[in-house]
């Protein structure tokens, strides 16, 4: 039994990026553990952030529930926004300071594995990008030895964005998460589709109220779903 330290951002990453080996892993008898930054209060509902942010924390513990976590450790920090400015939040924190409480949990686990983000912070939240930095450097303190990053093939994403690019401004995508030719594991993970958007559907506060990503998702036909989400991507540093 191997002992698996997920890292995400925000409430809802870890349903869209990593929820395929995550119910792959705990199914397979593995300990798995979700570590998140922040509540992901900016997250965008009509809620004000003083609200969202507990409602967040329950959907991430129903995530987490049926993709069968051991463990889920918030870690409190606030969500800086899309746009990077909110004050005080995790992507303007120095690196050590979280590094260090993420090093501890590593420690206390014995883990063997922790998941990041690509440098890019996939498509590029400040707080994901900070993901990147304070995990590496987490895994650094505590001498984890296996790191992931958690990404998407950058050429296959494009294949199905570039149709949309002529009428929506995708152009920005084009240099989102990681080449095909880096990425070093692709987990087939079709056979818990089921649970990737049940995980999905749990973070109901993010899957309403307009054409949201996640909502999208979410509702596929089975076969679709399985096709566009039945296979994460991973880089080993
Ligand atoms: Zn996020």
């Amino acid at each position: 039994m191997r002992t698996c330290v997920f890292f995400h951002a925000h409430p809802d990453d870890e349903a869209l990026l990593t929820a395929g080996l995550m119910a792959r892993l705990a199914d397979a008898g593995h300990r798995v553990v979700l570590v998140v930054a922040t509540a992901g209060e900016r997250g965008r509902t009509g809620l004000p952030t003083v609200s969202l942010g507990p409602l967040r924390l329950r959907e991430l513990e129903e995530s987490a529930r049926v993709l069968g976590c051991a463990r889920v450790v918030p870690l409190g920090y606030p969500d800086s926004g899309l746009d990077g400015g909110a004050p005080g939040g995790f992507a303007s924190r120095p690196v050590a300071e979280p590094a260090g409480r993420l090093a501890a949990i590593l420690r206390e686990e014995d883990a063997d594995l922790l998941t990041v983000y690509d440098e890019h912070g996939g498509y590029g939240h400040p707080d994901h990008v900070q993901v990147h930095r304070v995990g590496v450097e987490a895994a650094r303190l505590a001498g984890t030895r296996v790191v992931l990053e958690a990404t998407v093939d950058r050429d296959r994403l494009w294949r199905w964005l570039r149709p949309l690019s002529k009428v929506l401004p995708l152009d920005g995508w084009r240099q989102a998460y990681t080449p095909g030719s880096r990425i070093s594991h692709r987990v087939d993970v079709r056979r818990y589709a089921a649970a990737k958007r049940a995980a999905m559907a749990a973070h109901a506060s993010q899957g309403s109220g307009g054409p949201r990503l996640l909502a999208v998702l979410r509702r596929l036909p089975d076969p679709v779903f399985r096709h566009a989400l039945g296979t994460e991507y991973y880089v080993r540093r």
